[in-house]
């Protein structure tokens, strides 16, 4: 029989929802070297888990831990040894922590820090830190119950949400790429919260009781449409719950993108004008809109100026594309944020446009561009033309804080019975 070893790792809470990360040495031998993860140590003969938390505390830390809620617990065989793990919440009770502590016995952590990104700890859970798991695994927990909890007080079994993210995974570690170091149409730190794998991202979502949801992916050049249309019709092909989703590029080719992508099926597209740097009247998406129009298919335009204005962000080019195509079933994204009351002018004039909520009313959005109070009334009267959408997973806040920011707009159940589920499960005949 192996030996067996028995360890705790702590979740130290902070201040606003963080909690402490350390920084491993890089040791060759350490499969986690270098990596961020949760303090941890390993139990004495005969010692409680709670007495090697507050241990673990001093040795590590150099700080009192008072012990709270234990999180989890996991198992695993670690070759020359059988591993048992448990995370456990504590809060510093004294001191403040520091790295690394004196004490060559055991291992001193490098680097130590508080943050609120749980996915600041998936590089380690992906290397097989037991910790790391039971710590993620403990927030999908503790945001499913949240995201369940808005879904009773709405009264709603299951949200459908039309703005998220789905694309092929070289162009998604891109575009993560670039809000890591906030590129220009980002202008400031943008923390990729559900940055995992294609799997577990779908999990998480159905996780939260989402029944439908898109794949919204776009061009940022000419030539790339057809084939991220192509990637779209296989990933609805084998996502029974995702609306097929498809996009077009101002270039010659367009139309004959948008009518072969209609022709795979496509249910909804996405257009996004800011990353695009396209005129919608460009006479060469004349026949793109035309065919739209016709089909009937919604188009999830991204056409506010947020985060930062484009060539052809704002209500001027969409509502000019509106007055030549007025049948056009056309969804603003993101409430038009900056330029709401615009946008909202906009829906006013056209009665088949639709608006989708994606990171309106959150503490992030509201920051750089609040809601006028003002405006409330009428987008709680447009309540029928209103989508729940959310740009999962490139958001820099949880699922669940989406979906309260929302509530607390104070619009009441029955608008977001409508905006969450039914006017989209409406729209798309589900
Ligand atoms: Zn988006």
């Amino acid at each position: 029989m192996k030996p067996a070893r028995h360890s705790v790792a702590v979740v130290v809470r902070g201040a606003d929802g963080t909690f402490l990360v350390v920084r491993r040495p890089d040791d060759p031998d350490d499969p986690l070297a270098g990596a961020w993860g949760l303090p941890a140590i390993t139990l004495l003969p005969g010692e409680d888990e709670r007495d090697a938390v507050v241990r673990a505390g001093r040795a590590k830390l150099g700080v009192e831990l008072t012990p709270g809620r234990k999180l989890g617990e996991l198992a695993a065989d670690r070759g020359a040894y059988l591993l048992r793990l448990s995370d456990y919440e504590a809060t510093v009770a004294g001191g403040t922590p520091a790295v690394p502590q004196p004490g060559a016995s055991m291992t001193q952590y490098v680097d130590c820090v508080f943050t609120a990104d749980p996915a600041t700890l998936a590089g380690a859970a992906a290397r097989g830190s037991l910790c790391a798991r039971i710590f993620l695994e403990s927030c999908d927990g503790a945001e499913r119950d949240r995201v369940a909890a808005f879904r009773r007080r709405a009264g709603l079994t299951r949200l459908v949400d039309v703005h998220t993210h789905f694309m092929p995974g070289r162009l998604l570690e891109a575009v993560w790429a670039y809000f890591d170091k906030a590129g220009p149409l980002v202008g400031r730190p943008w923390p990729i919260r559900y940055r995992a794998q294609e799997q577990r991202r779908l999990d998480v979502l159905r996780g939260f009781g989402v029944r439908a949801f898109t794949s919204m992916l776009y061009p940022h050049k000419p030539g790339m449409a057809r084939s991220l249309n192509d990637w779209a019709a296989g990933f609805a092909a084998r996502t029974p719950d995702c609306l097929h989703t498809a996009t077009f590029f101002a270039e010659p080719g367009a139309a004959g993108d948008v009518r072969r992508a209609i022709g795979q099926g496509a249910r909804v597209f996405k257009c996004h004008l800011q990353v695009g740097g396209f005129d919608p009247n460009d006479p060469l998406l004349d026949d793109v809109w035309g065919l739209l129009a016709e089909a009937g298919i919604p188009v999830v335009t991204h056409c506010g100026s947020g985060p930062v204005p484009g060539a052809f962000t704002g209500p001027g080019p969409v509502g000019a594309l509106l007055a030549r195509h007025p049948a056009l079933r056309l969804v603003v994204a993101h409430l038009g944020m900056p330029e709401y009351p615009e946008f909202l002018d906009l829906a006013g004039r056209h009665d088949r446009v639709m608006l989708d909520t994606t990171m309106a009313f959150t503490a992030f959005a509201e920051a750089a561009s609040p809601f006028p109070r003002a405006e409330l009334p009428r987008l709680q009267a447009l309540g029928d033309r209103v989508l729940l959408g959310t740009d999962y997973p490139n958001i820099p806040y949880s699922y669940p804080d989406a979906l309260e920011a929302l509530e607390r707009a104070g619009f009441g159940a029955a608008w977001l019975r409508a905006v969450c589920h039914d006017n989209a499960a409406a729209l798309f005949a589900l």
